[in-house]
């Protein structure tokens, strides 16, 4: 981060803080007030369903009852991801879209801490093993209509708790992709492909690193492929997967 999105994150910091103190703390999801500043109301979290254990030991689906032995799903046997492991701290549902969009397009920066310690909880395993946290990137047009990558603030709440530091300059997007909302499985992997790349002047932030890359949402998988095989291609010694959300 440069020193002046770093001064907009403290200055967005210190606003918020002030208005902590003014305003009645209220849900972060909803906006009801709720008895402490950053947290959700009581209706907002029943609504939310975490993602637990058991699950997948790969992709980090949840399991109904966990099968013995090394608890691997159907799919994953199949066809492994290209990530070594991936997991998520919510089914990406009707409950959680209106925090993930909140956060994405509305100005609820603030959410990154709470949001951040969900995914820590959630990705215990994958961050004890990680060197290096690295957003999914969005193309410079995009972070210029949006101001911020939810990814990118996502990464730094997580590095901040969790202690890792991250890279969100190596990782870059190439090209534009146009919104993935309305396309198909395989039209979304054709758009994405050869749509990332690894700065050549910064491989050494990826070469010989266990990376964590970390999503605000998983879906297809899709873009969190592409950017896998481009990391690994780059030298990285592992990739594994967090996102805040996903689909299950
Ligand atoms: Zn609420
Ligand atoms: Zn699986």
């Amino acid at each position: 981060m440069d020193w002046k999105a770093g001064l907009t994150r403290v200055a967005g910091g210190a606003a918020t803080l002030v208005l902590d103190a003014l305003m009645p703390p209220r849900c972060a999801a909803c906006g009801e007030p709720v008895d402490r500043p950053r947290a959700l109301c009581l209706a907002c979290w029943s609504t939310l369903t975490f993602i637990g254990h058991p699950c997948c030991a790969i992709c980090g689906d949840p399991f109904e009852v966990a099968p013995p032995g090394q608890p691997v799903c159907g799919d994953c046997l199949a066809a492994p991801p290209p990530w070594r492991r991936a997991r998520s701290a919510l089914r990406y549902d009707a409950a959680s879209r209106a925090l993930v969009l909140g956060f994405k397009h509305g100005d609820r920066l603030h959410l990154g801490g709470l949001l951040a310690g969900w995914m820590r909880l959630a990705g215990a395993e994958l961050l004890a093993d990680a060197d290096v946290l690295v957003p999914v990137p969005l193309h410079r047009w995009r972070l210029l209509a949006r101001r911020y990558n939810q990814a990118a603030v996502l990464a730094h709440a997580l590095g901040e708790v969790a202690g890792v530091p991250v890279s969100d300059r190596a990782l870059v997007r190439a090209r534009p992709t146009p919104s993935q909302g309305q396309l198909t499985r395989s039209q979304r992997a054709r758009n994405v492909q050869a749509a990332f790349r690894v700065e050549g002047r910064r491989q050494l932030e990826i070469a010989g690193r266990h990376v964590l890359l970390v999503d605000d949402v998983l879906t297809s998988g899709a873009t969190a492929g592409a950017c896998t095989r481009v990391l690994l291609r780059a030298g990285a010694a592992s990739v594994d997967l967090l996102t805040l959300a996903r689909v299950v």
